[in-house]
This record gives C-alpha cells, structure tokens and sequence, in this order.
C-alpha cells in the first residue's frame, strides 16, 4: 500500500510537472524542509505547506536539501496569491541571520509571513497625498540640497539640534520622491515612543493624509491589510518602529530612520537585531536611499562619518530663531537637603521664579515608583524580589512594593520579615517620581489641590488629556520618566530640571555615559522652544565628569571625541567587535559549569579575547541563573563566523545559550 502511494506520488509529480524545493519555515526549530513544488513556481514565493499536520506558509528557496529521497516528498498544498518575495528582499534577510547569528527561519519569521495565508476581508484605504510644505529657511535649504547631491550609496546623517528642523527637511525629500516616482515607497522608522500624535498631526498637515502607522499596537486586522498593501506595492509610506523594517515592500526607495541613536532600535528578544545597522543594510541591498536623522548622533555613526562611509549633514540653527537653553550644573555636594529631600535650594529657586512668570516647569527623574529600594533600619533588611536579583521599588500609590523586571509584586510591608521590627523601622531610600511629587506638592501648596501638578511615568496610564493638559501649560509642573523626554514638544516649557543626572553614568555599561548624554540633551531640547529661551539645571555629584562638561558647553562634539578617544584606547566598538553570550537556567551550578566549559573551547585567536564567565550584573533573573562571557575582537576578523563555528556543538543541560552580537544591554 505505502509503496503504491509513493508511486502514485512519483507519477503526480512527473505529470504535473513538480520539482523538489526547499521551503523555508518561520521557526527557529529549522532551517526549511524539501517538498514538491510546481516547476514554474519562483524562488521567494510564499506557499502553504502541510507540516505535521498543521498548514503553515513558508518560503520557496532556490534549490533543495536533497536530504529525502523523491519519492518521500509530500507536494505543497497550495502557492500563496501574494507576490514572492524578491530576491534584494531575500538577500538582505540572509545577511541580517548571518550578522545576528540567528536562525533563518526566526529571522523569516519577523516579515510577518503568516499574513499571506489569507487575504485580508477589505482592502486598505489607501492615501492620497496634496504635500502642501512650509518653505525651508537657507539653513534647511543648504541641507536639503547636500542630501541630493550625495551619491545614492551613502547613508546621510541629518545631524542637527533639536528644533532645528530635520522633520521638515525629510519631508521635503519624500514629497519630492513621491512626485518623481509613481512607484517608490517610503518607510520613516521612529522609535515606539517617539510615534506620537504631535509627529502625526506634523505628517497630516504636511501631506493632507495620515500615514500608515506599524507598531506594536495595531490591530490585527489593520495589520492584515497594511502588510498585504504593502507587498503589492500599493502603500506609499509607512511610519513605524523597529519591526516595520522587515516588512516585504515591493519597491523601497528610501528609509529615514529618526532618532537613530535611540536605544531601543536594538531589538532585546528572540533576534538580537539593531534595526538602524540593519536599515543601512536593507537600503543597501534595495539600492534605495537612506537617511539617519538625530540630534546626538551615535558613536558609531560618528565613528562612520569619520571613515566617509556615511555623509554628515548638519543643521545647526535653530528654525524661527529660537534659542538653545543654557544648560548649568548644580553641584550637589555644596547643596545643604534635608534627608528624604531631593530638589536642591538652588533648583527650588528656579522653579518659584519661572511658575512667577507663568512659565511650565519640567523635573526629570528617571525612576518610577516612590523609592527604588526599602530598607530595615533595625537589622539592614533590604526587601529584595524573590525571583530576581533586584531590590523591590516601593509604589506609594499602589500600596505595593515591585520587581521591575518580573512583575513581582507584595503589598507594602507592616513589619521586617528578618528581624520583625514594626513599620517605623522600614524606610524607603532614594527618590522615585513619586517622591519628587510629593515633595513638590509640600513646596508649591497654591498648585497642589488643582491639576497644575502631575506625574508621567508607565504606571500613570497616560491618556490624551494629560498630553493634551501637559501641552497647553494647564499642568504646570510635570514630573516624569524618560517618557517625557522624547516625542512631545512642550511650548509653555522654559525650565527643566534633572533631579539626578548621574544616574546612568554608574555601572560596567559600555554605553551608559553616551546614553546619559544623549537622554540629558534630548530633555534639554524640550525647553525653551517657541521663541523663549529655556534652562537646564543638572543636580549632579560629580560636575567635572566629561560628560556633564561636555553638556553644560553643549558641545556632542566634544562629548563624542572624548568618548571615542575611550574607546578606541580600550578597542571597544566601534573599534573593535564585540558580543554577549548569555547563559540561563535554573541552577546556578550549571549555569556556572556552562560558562567554564566555554571557555575551554574558545577560539584561540590573538585577534579575540574571551572575558568571563561573570554572573550578571542582573544575576538572578524571573528565577533563572545568569552568567555572561563577553567576547572582544578586533575589526578585521570574521566575528560571526568565529561565534558560529564555537557554540555550534555548546548544547549544554538545563542551561539556555544567547548570543547578543554588538550588545546594548549589559544588566
Ligand atoms: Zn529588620
Ligand atoms: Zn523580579
């Protein structure tokens, strides 16, 4: 009976003329499996195949394994009416799976592929836009026109202040794309935060059309329609975070990636991509052009501006003349507080003058909760989540203590579980946002009953109105995370105070000085906007550090020169290369063996140096042990290569392997 089948099968495949394929799978588990494929049908074609049982879509490749003899294969089900992926398109996946070290089938995976299964039961709306763009000033003029004049195969970096107007100039270029090429579609990348209604409503006024907006928050539905437009080339532009990038357009012409030294461009689950290195691929393999908008620009975007492989582009007024705030330290070691205070005589001064004027005042703080640590005052106690290695925050409003990084949480504590001292005993230490407003409330009594103070953080739910209230000046101090600092422009905001600017700088964080700057000057850039000159008052203990220098010259030229001069005597990136490998299980021990027995096996390179194994900074995390090896090469080896061919056989028990190929996240 069975050979009869195979027979039968055999024949089928002659008559109807199929061949065998290799179908790529979305999944991590494996590299494709052969089946029989109708001859005609192009490599990149989207089909559903039968597997195990289940009906999956997946990608035709070019040839196949070979691995199961003719008579085996089973026949696809069915060619997807989608167009197939194209071969730039394809090309550039395998380089991001190389680059990233990660399975091709996980990196598949992240085009959205199970869309093409069915289509979608409306088709989208699509935009028409009537660009109608406010003139450029000379500055603008001067950039816009560098931008065309440089060769397609450069990235452009548009380095300029913020408020200096990089939206517009971008603009420009996709309106005129727009115009010149009926076809040509356009992604702008923004960071998830940063895809605000305020950078719409720009886009809207702009081009008389919302754009198309991938994130996290789409619905499913919506999703369906955008990616099945999208492959049919009919959507123009598309606005989105990080995951847009692996979207499968038809015929990409040009990628903006704004606020490209935004961190969270690096993706810090399943693959450990960073989506602005992997945009200036993708628009290489598309030959489309691509342009990286910021500020701040990153030290490797520095680092490649000085080697000519990217083009700089400054803008450096201000447009409509509004000047920078002045930026000034407050050296908290001369400060005289009271204990469980954390705004300085000095700051305090500043802001009676400021709300005096009618002007709208900024604290940042970027901590949530009241106090990132409680403490036992009779036997030292430190109330410390079970499942992690981090101190539990006390949220005063939610009457919990929290992990910050499980979800962990207990109601506030009456007495100390290790010595069984009462309430009184247990102090909060540090300051939260929570704090801040409340010592703010204690020192602005007339604000207090009204909504003139507010907080914003991720535990507030944060709604329109608030925005809407925090815009209009209506909130007059507003106290917030980092979630204040990008995407919102505030008009009425003339003082911005950091409560502690230190913070970042402490730590084995590679990057945490450049974050810190780059997270300072970004708040900086929300004061003093339409046609007010603003103020920045840093409290900081150590003023002399390089980069609170480097920030109250507002210069991120100075500030990049040092730390790259850093670098570059240390061969961190990007002089050299770098990668995390990542081990984690439930018991330290093996854990721990893992790491060791890496470190046997390890490539004997002179070029490469293994550092570790170390536990974590984060050493304990959702109950699982965690140890890390850092791997440091120098930039003419082969790294991915390298990584590969070691941890190709490290399978060990109860122990998972990650590798984080140029890390950003060192906890
Ligand atoms: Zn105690
Ligand atoms: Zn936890």
């Amino acid at each position: 009976m069975q050979h009869k089948a195979e027979l039968t099968r055999v024949v089928d495949a002659l008559a109807h003329r199929m061949t065998p394929r290799t179908v790529l799978i979305p999944s991590a588990l494996a590299d494709g499996f052969d089946y029989l494929c109708p001859e005609d049908v192009a490599p990149g074609a989207l089909v559903e195949v039968n597997l195990r049982g289940k009906p999956v879509v997946g990608m035709v490749e070019a040839g196949c394994a070979g691995s199961v003899a003719i008579e085996k294969l089973k026949p696809i089900t069915r060619v997807l009416e989608v167009p197939a992926y194209p071969k730039k398109f394809r090309d550039w996946l395998e380089f991001v799976a190389r680059f990233t070290c990660a399975p091709r089938g996980s990196v598949l995976a992240l085009t959205g592929i199970k869309q093409a299964m069915t289509p979608p039961k409306k088709p989208l709306l699509l935009e028409h836009f009537t660009p109608d763009l406010p003139d450029l000033s000379a500055h603008q003029q001067r950039a816009h026109a560098a931008l065309y004049e440089a060769d397609l195969a450069t990235p452009i970096v548009l380095n300029g202040v913020t408020g200096s107007g990089k939206t517009e100039v971008y603009f420009h270029a996709i309106a005129e794309l727009l115009a010149r090429d009926e076809t040509a579609q356009i992604l702008v990348m923004l960071p998830e935060i940063g895809l605000t209604h305020q950078w719409l409503a720009r886009f809207e006024a702009a081009f008389g059309t919302k754009p198309a907006c991938w994130h996290s928050h789409v619905t499913p539905a919506k999703r369906k329609r955008m990616w099945h437009a999208v492959a049919r080339g009919e959507l123009r532009v598309v606005v989105g975070a990080r995951s847009a990038l692996f979207l499968p357009f038809a015929h990409l012409q040009m990628i903006v990636v704004d606020e490209e030294h935004d961190t969270t461009y690096k993706q810090d689950d399943g693959v450990l991509y960073h989506a602005r290195d992997m945009a200036v691929a993708r628009a290489k393999f598309e030959g489309a052009r691509i342009v990286l908008a910021s500020a701040t620009p990153s030290l490797e975007t520095r680092y490649n501006i000085a080697q000519n492989r990217y083009q700089e582009v400054v803008l450096d007024t201000r447009h409509g003349g509004a000047k920078l705030p002045e930026v000034s330290l407050i050296d908290m070691r001369t400060q005289t507080l009271d204990s469980g205070e954390f705004i300085s005589p000095v700051l305090r001064e500043a802001m009676y003058q400021t709300l005096a004027e009618g002007d709208q005042v900024l604290l940042f703080l970027n901590r949530r909760g009241y106090a990132p640590l409680m403490l036992c005052r009779g036997c030292g106690h430190r109330f410390m989540c079970p499942s992690c290695s981090a101190w539990l925050v006390k949220h005063q409003a939610a009457g919990k203590l929290q992990c910050h990084h499980c979800g962990y949480h207990a109601p506030l504590p009456k007495e100390c579980p290790s010595c069984g001292a009462g309430e009184e005993k247990l102090v909060a230490c540090g300051p939260g946002v929570e704090r801040v407003e409340e010592e703010v409330r204690a020192l602005f009594p007339e604000l207090a009953g009204a909504q003139a103070i507010r907080v914003f953080s991720s535990d507030e739910g944060i709604d329109d109105a608030a925005i809407r209230a925090a815009i209009s000046g209506e909130i007059r101090i507003l106290i917030g995370t980092q979630m204040l600092a990008k995407g919102h422009h505030f008009p009425q905001l003339t003082l911005v105070g950091v409560i502690d600017a230190d913070m970042g700088l402490a730590g084995g964080d590679l990057r945490g000085s450049e974050h810190t700057y780059q997270l300072l000057h970004q708040l900086a850039g929300r004061a003093g906007r339409a046609g007010k000159s603003g103020r920045v008052l840093l409290q900081s203990y150590a003023p002399d550090n390089a980069v609170m220098e480097a920030l109250a010259h507002g210069s991120h030229a100075e500030f990049s020169s040092a730390e790259l001069a850093v670098r570059k005597l240390g061969g961190w990136p990007p002089y050299g290369q770098l990668a995390a490998i990542i081990l984690d299980g439930p018991e330290e021990e093996s854990v721990r063996r893992a790491g060791f027995a890496l470190i046997h096996t390890a490539p004997h390179d002179a070029r490469i140096r293994v550092l570790g194994p170390a536990p974590a900074p984060l050493s304990k995390l959702k109950g699982q042990y965690r140890y890390r090896l850092l791997v440091k090469a120098s930039r003419d080896i082969g790294l991915q290569r390298t990584l590969s061919t070691w941890l190709e056989n490290a399978h060990f028990p109860r122990v998972r392997l990650k590798l984080d190929v140029n890390p950003y996240y060192f906890l």
